[in-house]
């Protein structure tokens, strides 16, 4: 038994869909520009590059139904509504035909973020942390265990529709992320990896209420309080 200086914090955990039991999170990965439409909206040429990430700390999780406050330091809170994958074994160096096998399960998420501070980030060649990493900025909804046939995904703000895919229509798919991120680092059990998101980004104002739905997935919903 190690003594510690202070009690640890407990791990963060999320709600598995048809099971008491919860899912340990360990760490989010996110992949960028993965739609093509999402791509060009943001100046990019979506053919131009291989899967990059950025990261968001274990903490930033928020459950499903929550409420939660307009974020410090912006005036430009973005919803992306992804499709989000949950690593279930270790793996590094993962061949793309071996990746299936990593995934635990799926769940609805939004990779809230700060857009004026990743517009400055980016003009200034300065890192996405703080954009991307804030306080309560993973909002992932249960997570339900097994495969997942191709679905559709929407974002509604307030029941407006912002925006709308097919899973299919991903450039990278699950396990092209899963075989390109196990290249840069090693996968453990309870990781989580934000899949990217398809055009239609847009602004959430306080009082909003953002819900991301996939098929056959709880959805992953937030009030902005
Ligand atoms: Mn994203």
């Amino acid at each position: 038994m190690v003594a510690l200086v202070f009690p640890a914090l407990p791990t963060v955990t999320l709600a598995v869909t048809g099971r008491p039991e919860r899912f340990p999170v360990r760490r989010i990965f996110c992949v960028g520009r993965n739609y093509a439409e999402h791509a060009r909206e943001m100046g990019a040429d979506p053919e131009a590059e291989p899967p990059f990430f950025f990261t968001k700390p274990a903490d930033a999780v928020v459950e499903s139904g929550s409420r939660i406050p307009y974020p410090p330091a912006t005036a430009n809170l973005h919803h992306e509504g992804e499709l989000v994958v949950a690593i279930g074994k270790s793996g590094a160096m993962v061949a793309e035909s071996d990746a299936e096998a990593m995934i635990w399960g799926h769940a609805a998420g939004n990779d809230l973020t700060r857009r004026d501070l990743q517009a400055e980030a980016k003009a200034t060649r300065r890192p996405w942390d703080m954009a991307k990493g804030f306080d309560k900025s993973a909002v992932v909804g249960a997570i339900r265990p097994g495969p997942l046939p191709d679905a559709a995904l929407r974002c509604t703000v307030n029941g407006a529709p912002r925006q709308e895919a097919r899973l299919s229509d991903m450039i990278w798919t699950p396990a092209a992320i899963i075989s390109a991120l196990s290249r840069m680092v090693s996968l453990s059990p309870g990781d989580l990896i934000f899949t990217g998101t398809p055009a239609g980004v847009g602004p959430l104002n306080r009082g909003d209420t953002c819900k991301v739905e996939i098929d056959g997935l709880q959805s992953a919903t937030v009030t902005i309080a």
